[in-house]
Protein backbone atom coordinates (compact mmCIF):
# COMPACT_ATOMS: atom_id res chain seq x y z
CA UNK A 1 0.00 0.00 0.00
CA UNK A 2 2.19 3.27 -1.66
CA UNK A 3 -0.36 4.86 -3.99
CA UNK A 4 -2.12 7.85 -2.03
CA UNK A 5 -5.16 9.87 -3.84
CA UNK A 6 -5.41 13.01 -2.26
CA UNK A 7 -9.09 14.29 -3.24
CA UNK A 8 -10.26 17.79 -4.04
CA UNK A 9 -13.26 19.19 -1.37
CA UNK A 10 -16.97 18.64 -2.55
CA UNK A 11 -18.39 20.04 1.01
CA UNK A 12 -20.13 23.04 0.78
CA UNK A 13 -18.19 26.31 2.41
CA UNK A 14 -14.93 23.75 2.36
CA UNK A 15 -11.73 25.36 1.45
CA UNK A 16 -8.64 23.01 2.88
CA UNK A 17 -6.91 20.37 1.14
CA UNK A 18 -5.76 18.02 3.08
CA UNK A 19 -2.35 17.08 1.61
CA UNK A 20 0.14 20.35 0.63
CA UNK A 21 3.25 20.21 -1.44
CA UNK A 22 5.73 20.21 0.89
CA UNK A 23 4.26 17.05 2.70
CA UNK A 24 3.54 15.25 -0.90
CA UNK A 25 7.95 16.14 -1.81
CA UNK A 26 8.36 14.48 1.34
CA UNK A 27 6.13 11.60 1.69
CA UNK A 28 7.95 11.40 -2.41
CA UNK A 29 11.13 11.00 -0.92
CA UNK A 30 10.07 8.17 1.60
CA UNK A 31 8.26 5.62 -1.24
CA UNK A 32 4.97 6.95 -1.35
CA UNK A 33 3.40 7.42 -4.98
CA UNK A 34 0.81 10.42 -4.93
CA UNK A 35 -1.86 11.43 -7.37
CA UNK A 36 -3.41 14.57 -6.16
CA UNK A 37 -6.91 14.94 -8.07
CA UNK A 38 -7.16 18.50 -10.43
CA UNK A 39 -7.40 21.77 -8.69
CA UNK A 40 -7.80 19.97 -5.41
CA UNK A 41 -5.88 22.90 -3.77
CA UNK A 42 -7.30 25.83 -5.49
CA UNK A 43 -9.36 27.31 -3.06
CA UNK A 44 -6.54 26.60 -0.32
CA UNK A 45 -3.99 28.52 -2.81
CA UNK A 46 -2.08 26.07 -4.28
CA UNK A 47 -2.06 25.10 -7.81
CA UNK A 48 -1.77 21.88 -9.72
CA UNK A 49 2.00 22.87 -11.02
CA UNK A 50 3.01 22.86 -7.09
CA UNK A 51 1.84 19.56 -6.55
CA UNK A 52 3.75 18.08 -10.45
CA UNK A 53 6.63 20.12 -8.98
CA UNK A 54 6.42 17.87 -5.64
CA UNK A 55 6.05 15.07 -6.89
CA UNK A 56 3.13 14.24 -7.87
CA UNK A 57 0.88 13.27 -10.83
CA UNK A 58 -2.02 15.19 -11.41
CA UNK A 59 -5.66 13.14 -11.80
CA UNK A 60 -8.09 14.79 -14.40
CA UNK A 61 -11.26 13.47 -12.03
CA UNK A 62 -11.88 11.80 -9.30
CA UNK A 63 -12.41 8.33 -10.59
CA UNK A 64 -9.16 8.49 -12.43
CA UNK A 65 -7.48 8.61 -8.89
CA UNK A 66 -9.72 6.22 -7.36
CA UNK A 67 -8.88 3.36 -9.98
CA UNK A 68 -5.04 3.35 -9.17
CA UNK A 69 -4.39 4.09 -5.36
CA UNK A 70 -4.42 1.99 -2.30
CA UNK A 71 -5.06 4.96 0.00
CA UNK A 72 -7.54 7.89 -0.38
CA UNK A 73 -7.17 10.88 1.75
CA UNK A 74 -9.60 13.78 1.90
CA UNK A 75 -10.88 16.46 4.70
CA UNK A 76 -14.38 15.39 4.74
CA UNK A 77 -16.20 12.46 4.29
CA UNK A 78 -17.44 11.95 1.01
CA UNK A 79 -20.56 12.58 -0.83
CA UNK A 80 -20.29 8.84 -2.17
CA UNK A 81 -18.31 5.69 -1.90
CA UNK A 82 -19.47 5.10 -5.30
CA UNK A 83 -16.14 3.52 -7.27
CA UNK A 84 -13.65 3.43 -4.25
CA UNK A 85 -12.37 0.34 -4.72
CA UNK A 86 -12.27 -2.41 -1.59
CA UNK A 87 -9.57 -2.45 0.30
CA UNK A 88 -8.82 1.18 -0.12
CA UNK A 89 -7.89 2.50 3.08
CA UNK A 90 -9.85 5.84 3.84
CA UNK A 91 -8.27 8.47 5.79
CA UNK A 92 -10.97 11.55 6.69
CA UNK A 93 -12.49 12.97 9.10
CA UNK A 94 -15.78 11.18 9.42
CA UNK A 95 -18.33 12.70 11.97
CA UNK A 96 -18.59 8.88 13.19
CA UNK A 97 -21.00 9.41 16.00
CA UNK A 98 -23.55 10.46 13.80
CA UNK A 99 -22.69 8.97 10.69
CA UNK A 100 -23.19 5.14 11.96
CA UNK A 101 -25.45 4.16 8.63
CA UNK A 102 -22.49 5.44 6.87
CA UNK A 103 -19.63 3.60 8.52
CA UNK A 104 -21.95 -0.03 7.91
CA UNK A 105 -21.51 0.80 4.05
CA UNK A 106 -18.20 1.05 4.26
CA UNK A 107 -17.50 -2.18 5.99
CA UNK A 108 -19.67 -3.87 3.83
CA UNK A 109 -17.90 -2.16 0.60
CA UNK A 110 -14.67 -3.58 1.91
CA UNK A 111 -13.38 -0.32 2.21
CA UNK A 112 -10.96 0.19 5.59
CA UNK A 113 -12.03 3.72 7.11
CA UNK A 114 -9.94 5.47 9.27
CA UNK A 115 -11.71 8.71 11.24
CA UNK A 116 -9.28 11.24 12.37
CA UNK A 117 -11.54 12.57 14.72
CA UNK A 118 -11.28 9.55 16.74
CA UNK A 119 -7.51 9.76 16.84
CA UNK A 120 -6.06 8.93 20.29
CA UNK A 121 -5.10 11.39 23.07
CA UNK A 122 -1.27 10.13 23.54
CA UNK A 123 1.85 12.44 22.78
CA UNK A 124 2.78 9.74 19.96
CA UNK A 125 -0.65 10.78 18.81
CA UNK A 126 -0.02 14.43 19.07
CA UNK A 127 0.99 15.48 15.88
CA UNK A 128 -1.42 13.55 13.84
CA UNK A 129 -4.40 15.42 15.65
CA UNK A 130 -6.86 17.07 13.10
CA UNK A 131 -9.11 17.99 16.31
CA UNK A 132 -6.33 20.12 18.12
CA UNK A 133 -4.81 21.53 14.49
CA UNK A 134 -7.51 22.67 13.31
CA UNK A 135 -9.53 23.68 16.57
CA UNK A 136 -6.59 26.00 17.62
CA UNK A 137 -6.92 27.75 14.33
CA UNK A 138 -10.71 28.02 14.71
CA UNK A 139 -10.26 29.65 18.51
CA UNK A 140 -8.08 32.44 16.99
CA UNK A 141 -10.09 32.82 14.21
CA UNK A 142 -13.59 33.35 16.30
CA UNK A 143 -11.95 36.01 18.35
CA UNK A 144 -10.92 37.67 14.88
CA UNK A 145 -14.55 37.62 13.79
CA UNK A 146 -16.07 38.85 16.91
CA UNK A 147 -13.61 41.69 17.26
CA UNK A 148 -14.40 42.72 13.46
CA UNK A 149 -18.67 42.71 14.13
CA UNK A 150 -18.43 44.11 17.84
CA UNK A 151 -19.59 47.61 17.70
CA UNK A 152 -16.23 48.90 20.11
CA UNK A 153 -12.56 47.89 20.49
CA UNK A 154 -10.63 45.34 22.17
CA UNK A 155 -7.95 46.78 23.95
CA UNK A 156 -7.96 50.20 26.49
CA UNK A 157 -6.83 53.76 24.30
CA UNK A 158 -5.91 56.75 26.70
CA UNK A 159 -6.08 59.13 24.50
CA UNK A 160 -6.86 63.27 23.92
CA UNK A 161 -10.51 62.58 23.13
CA UNK A 162 -11.01 60.30 25.77
CA UNK A 163 -10.02 57.04 27.79
CA UNK A 164 -11.60 53.84 26.08
CA UNK A 165 -12.64 51.03 28.61
CA UNK A 166 -11.14 47.26 27.52
CA UNK A 167 -13.43 45.00 25.52
CA UNK A 168 -14.98 42.42 28.09
CA UNK A 169 -14.29 38.99 26.27
CA UNK A 170 -15.48 35.75 28.18
CA UNK A 171 -14.47 32.53 26.79
CA UNK A 172 -16.67 29.21 27.89
CA UNK A 173 -14.85 25.85 27.68
CA UNK A 174 -11.57 25.77 27.76
CA UNK A 175 -9.69 23.20 25.58
CA UNK A 176 -7.56 23.89 22.39
CA UNK A 177 -10.12 26.61 20.83
CA UNK A 178 -10.52 28.04 24.02
CA UNK A 179 -7.19 28.86 25.30
CA UNK A 180 -6.26 30.22 21.77
CA UNK A 181 -9.30 32.14 22.15
CA UNK A 182 -7.87 33.62 25.37
CA UNK A 183 -4.23 33.61 23.87
CA UNK A 184 -5.85 35.76 20.98
CA UNK A 185 -8.39 38.13 23.03
CA UNK A 186 -5.33 39.06 25.62
CA UNK A 187 -2.95 39.84 22.48
CA UNK A 188 -5.90 42.33 21.47
CA UNK A 189 -5.87 43.90 24.80
CA UNK A 190 -9.18 42.26 25.90
CA UNK A 191 -10.30 41.93 29.46
CA UNK A 192 -10.66 38.02 29.47
CA UNK A 193 -12.53 35.63 32.08
CA UNK A 194 -13.13 32.15 30.93
CA UNK A 195 -14.91 29.17 32.58
CA UNK A 196 -14.50 25.31 32.00
CA UNK A 197 -15.60 22.14 33.96
CA UNK A 198 -12.28 20.34 34.10
CA UNK A 199 -10.56 21.89 37.03
CA UNK A 200 -6.62 21.35 35.46
CA UNK A 201 -7.80 24.01 32.93
CA UNK A 202 -7.83 27.16 35.63
CA UNK A 203 -4.11 27.34 36.09
CA UNK A 204 -3.78 27.46 32.32
CA UNK A 205 -6.63 30.16 32.63
CA UNK A 206 -4.27 32.08 34.74
CA UNK A 207 -0.81 31.70 33.12
CA UNK A 208 -2.17 33.90 29.90
CA UNK A 209 -3.23 36.12 32.03
CA UNK A 210 -7.32 35.78 31.94
CA UNK A 211 -9.55 35.55 34.94
CA UNK A 212 -10.80 31.96 35.83
CA UNK A 213 -15.12 32.61 36.92
CA UNK A 214 -15.79 30.46 39.95
CA UNK A 215 -18.45 28.23 39.71
CA UNK A 216 -19.53 25.60 41.97
CA UNK A 217 -21.13 22.91 40.18
CA UNK A 218 -20.16 19.99 42.71
CA UNK A 219 -17.68 16.92 41.18
CA UNK A 220 -16.99 17.20 37.99
CA UNK A 221 -13.30 15.91 36.09
CA UNK A 222 -11.96 14.75 32.37
CA UNK A 223 -11.72 11.31 31.23
CA UNK A 224 -8.31 9.55 30.53
CA UNK A 225 -7.72 11.21 27.43
CA UNK A 226 -8.92 14.66 28.76
CA UNK A 227 -11.97 15.12 27.86
CA UNK A 228 -14.45 16.20 29.85
CA UNK A 229 -17.21 14.48 31.61
CA UNK A 230 -20.97 15.30 30.86
CA UNK A 231 -22.77 17.47 33.75
CA UNK A 232 -26.32 16.15 35.12
CA UNK A 233 -28.93 18.49 34.37
CA UNK A 234 -28.65 20.17 37.90
CA UNK A 235 -24.66 20.93 37.27
CA UNK A 236 -25.85 22.40 33.79
CA UNK A 237 -28.66 24.67 35.84
CA UNK A 238 -26.15 25.73 38.41
CA UNK A 239 -23.40 26.47 35.83
CA UNK A 240 -25.85 28.78 34.15
CA UNK A 241 -26.62 30.51 37.61
CA UNK A 242 -23.25 31.08 37.92
CA UNK A 243 -22.14 32.24 34.17
CA UNK A 244 -25.26 34.42 34.02
CA UNK A 245 -23.79 37.69 35.13
CA UNK A 246 -20.65 37.52 33.62
CA UNK A 247 -22.41 37.10 30.18
CA UNK A 248 -24.59 40.12 31.27
CA UNK A 249 -21.72 41.83 31.64
CA UNK A 250 -19.60 40.97 28.28
CA UNK A 251 -19.00 42.49 25.23
CA UNK A 252 -18.29 39.09 23.73
CA UNK A 253 -19.26 35.32 24.72
CA UNK A 254 -17.56 32.71 23.21
CA UNK A 255 -18.50 29.22 23.76
CA UNK A 256 -16.50 26.05 22.29
CA UNK A 257 -17.99 23.39 25.82
CA UNK A 258 -18.39 20.27 24.00
CA UNK A 259 -18.29 16.34 25.40
CA UNK A 260 -16.66 13.69 23.45
CA UNK A 261 -19.15 11.65 21.12
CA UNK A 262 -22.47 13.38 23.10
CA UNK A 263 -24.51 16.49 22.62
CA UNK A 264 -23.11 19.85 23.83
CA UNK A 265 -24.24 21.24 26.62
CA UNK A 266 -27.09 24.41 26.44
CA UNK A 267 -24.88 27.01 28.31
CA UNK A 268 -26.77 30.06 27.30
CA UNK A 269 -30.90 30.30 27.61
CA UNK A 270 -32.50 32.69 25.68
CA UNK A 271 -32.65 34.45 29.03
CA UNK A 272 -29.48 34.72 29.64
CA UNK A 273 -28.96 36.49 26.20
CA UNK A 274 -31.82 38.63 26.71
CA UNK A 275 -29.96 40.30 29.40
CA UNK A 276 -26.91 40.65 27.52
CA UNK A 277 -25.84 44.50 26.34
CA UNK A 278 -26.93 45.93 22.71
CA UNK A 279 -24.31 45.39 20.32
CA UNK A 280 -22.86 42.30 22.10
CA UNK A 281 -21.84 39.49 19.71
CA UNK A 282 -21.98 35.44 20.97
CA UNK A 283 -19.97 33.02 19.23
CA UNK A 284 -21.03 29.29 19.75
CA UNK A 285 -18.16 26.74 18.55
CA UNK A 286 -20.44 23.79 19.48
CA UNK A 287 -23.55 24.92 17.15
CA UNK A 288 -23.32 22.03 14.69
CA UNK A 289 -22.96 19.83 17.32
CA UNK A 290 -26.20 20.78 19.60
CA UNK A 291 -25.12 24.06 20.14
CA UNK A 292 -24.18 25.92 23.29
CA UNK A 293 -26.12 28.86 22.48
CA UNK A 294 -30.17 28.60 22.19
CA UNK A 295 -30.94 29.80 18.91
CA UNK A 296 -27.77 29.37 17.87
CA UNK A 297 -27.58 28.52 13.89
CA UNK A 298 -24.42 27.45 11.62
CA UNK A 299 -26.10 28.45 8.64
CA UNK A 300 -26.88 32.12 9.51
CA UNK A 301 -26.07 34.99 12.11
CA UNK A 302 -29.10 35.64 14.13
CA UNK A 303 -29.84 39.18 15.70
CA UNK A 304 -31.66 39.40 18.46
CA UNK A 305 -34.50 42.18 19.52
CA UNK A 306 -31.81 43.52 22.33
CA UNK A 307 -29.27 43.88 19.65
CA UNK A 308 -27.03 40.70 20.59
CA UNK A 309 -25.96 39.05 18.01
CA UNK A 310 -25.43 35.14 18.02
CA UNK A 311 -23.08 33.71 15.16
CA UNK A 312 -22.78 29.80 14.68
CA UNK A 313 -19.08 29.70 14.57
CA UNK A 314 -18.79 25.83 12.88
CA UNK A 315 -15.69 25.11 11.15
CA UNK A 316 -13.90 28.48 11.50
CA UNK A 317 -10.84 27.29 10.64
CA UNK A 318 -12.07 27.12 6.66
CA UNK A 319 -11.61 30.97 7.28
CA UNK A 320 -7.75 30.91 7.11
CA UNK A 321 -7.47 27.70 4.50
CA UNK A 322 -4.08 28.44 4.11
CA UNK A 323 -2.96 27.62 7.34
CA UNK A 324 -5.60 24.91 8.36
CA UNK A 325 -4.44 22.80 5.50
CA UNK A 326 -0.72 23.43 6.48
CA UNK A 327 -1.96 21.64 9.34
CA UNK A 328 -4.12 19.22 8.40
CA UNK A 329 -1.59 18.30 5.72
CA UNK A 330 0.95 17.81 9.11
CA UNK A 331 -0.74 16.07 11.11
CA UNK A 332 -1.53 13.47 7.81
CA UNK A 333 2.03 13.31 6.94
CA UNK A 334 2.97 12.37 10.60
CA UNK A 335 0.09 9.28 10.15
CA UNK A 336 1.73 7.87 6.74
CA UNK A 337 5.55 8.60 7.99
CA UNK A 338 4.31 6.62 11.09
CA UNK A 339 2.87 3.77 9.47
CA UNK A 340 5.26 3.64 6.83
CA UNK A 341 7.78 0.18 6.20
CA UNK A 342 10.77 1.61 4.76
CA UNK A 343 12.11 -2.10 4.42
CA UNK A 344 9.17 -3.30 2.60
CA UNK A 345 7.90 0.24 1.26
CA UNK A 346 4.31 0.04 2.35
CA UNK A 347 1.92 2.08 4.63
CA UNK A 348 1.67 -1.51 7.71
CA UNK A 349 -1.69 -1.78 8.35
CA UNK A 350 -1.64 -3.13 11.84
CA UNK A 351 -4.81 -2.88 13.37
CA UNK A 352 -3.30 -4.16 16.74
CA UNK A 353 -1.21 -0.80 16.66
CA UNK A 354 -2.45 2.01 19.52
CA UNK A 355 -2.94 5.03 17.36
CA UNK A 356 -5.06 2.35 15.25
CA UNK A 357 -6.83 0.84 17.43
CA UNK A 358 -7.97 4.13 18.67
CA UNK A 359 -9.47 5.45 15.00
CA UNK A 360 -9.57 2.04 12.88
CA UNK A 361 -13.29 1.99 12.37
CA UNK A 362 -13.74 -0.90 9.64
CA UNK A 363 -11.00 -3.26 8.28
CA UNK A 364 -11.83 -6.47 6.01
CA UNK A 365 -15.25 -6.02 5.78
CA UNK A 366 -15.99 -5.53 9.43
CA UNK A 367 -16.96 -2.65 11.54
CA UNK A 368 -13.96 -3.47 14.51
CA UNK A 369 -14.08 -0.59 16.16
CA UNK A 370 -15.73 -1.12 19.99
CA UNK A 371 -17.57 1.51 20.14
CA UNK A 372 -19.47 0.97 16.49
CA UNK A 373 -19.19 -2.33 16.76
CA UNK A 374 -22.84 -3.62 17.68
CA UNK A 375 -24.79 -0.39 16.42
P1 LIG B 1 -13.42 19.46 23.47
O1 LIG B 1 -13.43 20.10 22.12
O2 LIG B 1 -14.07 18.14 23.63
O3 LIG B 1 -14.13 20.47 24.52
C1 LIG B 1 -13.77 21.81 24.59
C2 LIG B 1 -13.75 22.24 26.04
O4 LIG B 1 -15.09 22.33 26.55
C3 LIG B 1 -13.02 21.28 26.98
O5 LIG B 1 -11.99 21.98 27.64
C4 LIG B 1 -14.08 20.80 27.94
O6 LIG B 1 -13.59 20.59 29.24
C5 LIG B 1 -15.03 21.98 27.91
N1 LIG B 1 -16.39 21.76 28.44
C6 LIG B 1 -17.19 20.68 28.31
N2 LIG B 1 -18.38 20.89 28.96
C7 LIG B 1 -18.31 22.15 29.48
C8 LIG B 1 -19.20 22.94 30.23
N3 LIG B 1 -20.40 22.51 30.61
N4 LIG B 1 -18.79 24.18 30.58
C9 LIG B 1 -17.58 24.66 30.23
N5 LIG B 1 -16.70 23.95 29.53
C10 LIG B 1 -17.05 22.70 29.15
O7 LIG B 1 -11.93 19.33 24.05
P2 LIG B 1 -10.54 19.65 23.39
O8 LIG B 1 -10.40 21.10 23.26
O9 LIG B 1 -10.38 18.85 22.15
O10 LIG B 1 -9.48 19.08 24.44
C11 LIG B 1 -9.70 18.92 25.79
C12 LIG B 1 -8.36 18.63 26.49
O11 LIG B 1 -7.60 17.59 25.89
C13 LIG B 1 -7.46 19.83 26.54
O12 LIG B 1 -6.99 19.97 27.84
C14 LIG B 1 -6.32 19.48 25.64
O13 LIG B 1 -5.09 20.07 26.04
C15 LIG B 1 -6.26 17.99 25.76
N6 LIG B 1 -5.67 17.43 24.51
C16 LIG B 1 -4.67 16.49 24.61
C17 LIG B 1 -4.09 15.96 23.43
C18 LIG B 1 -2.99 14.95 23.48
O14 LIG B 1 -2.52 14.64 24.54
N7 LIG B 1 -2.59 14.40 22.35
C19 LIG B 1 -4.55 16.39 22.20
C20 LIG B 1 -5.57 17.33 22.15
C21 LIG B 1 -6.12 17.84 23.31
Amino acid sequence: MKRVFLCKETASGETRVALVPQHIKRLCEMGYELTVQSKAGESAGIADDEYEAAGAKIAAALTDGYKDCDIVVRINKPDSIEKIAENTLHISSFDVFNETAAIKEYAAAGINLVSLEMMPRSTIAQKMDIQSSQASLAGYYAVILAASKLPKLFPMMMTPSGTISPARVFIIGVGVAGLQAIATAKRMGARVEAFDTRPVVEEEVKSLGAKFVKIDIGETGQTEQGYAKELTPEQVELQRKGQAKVCAQSDVVITTAKVFGRKAPLLLTKDMTAQMKPGSIIIDMAVKTGGNVEGSDPEKEILLDNGVRIIGGDSLERNVPKDASNMFSGNIFAFLEHFWDSENKTFKLDAGDDILKGCLITLGGKIIHPSFADK
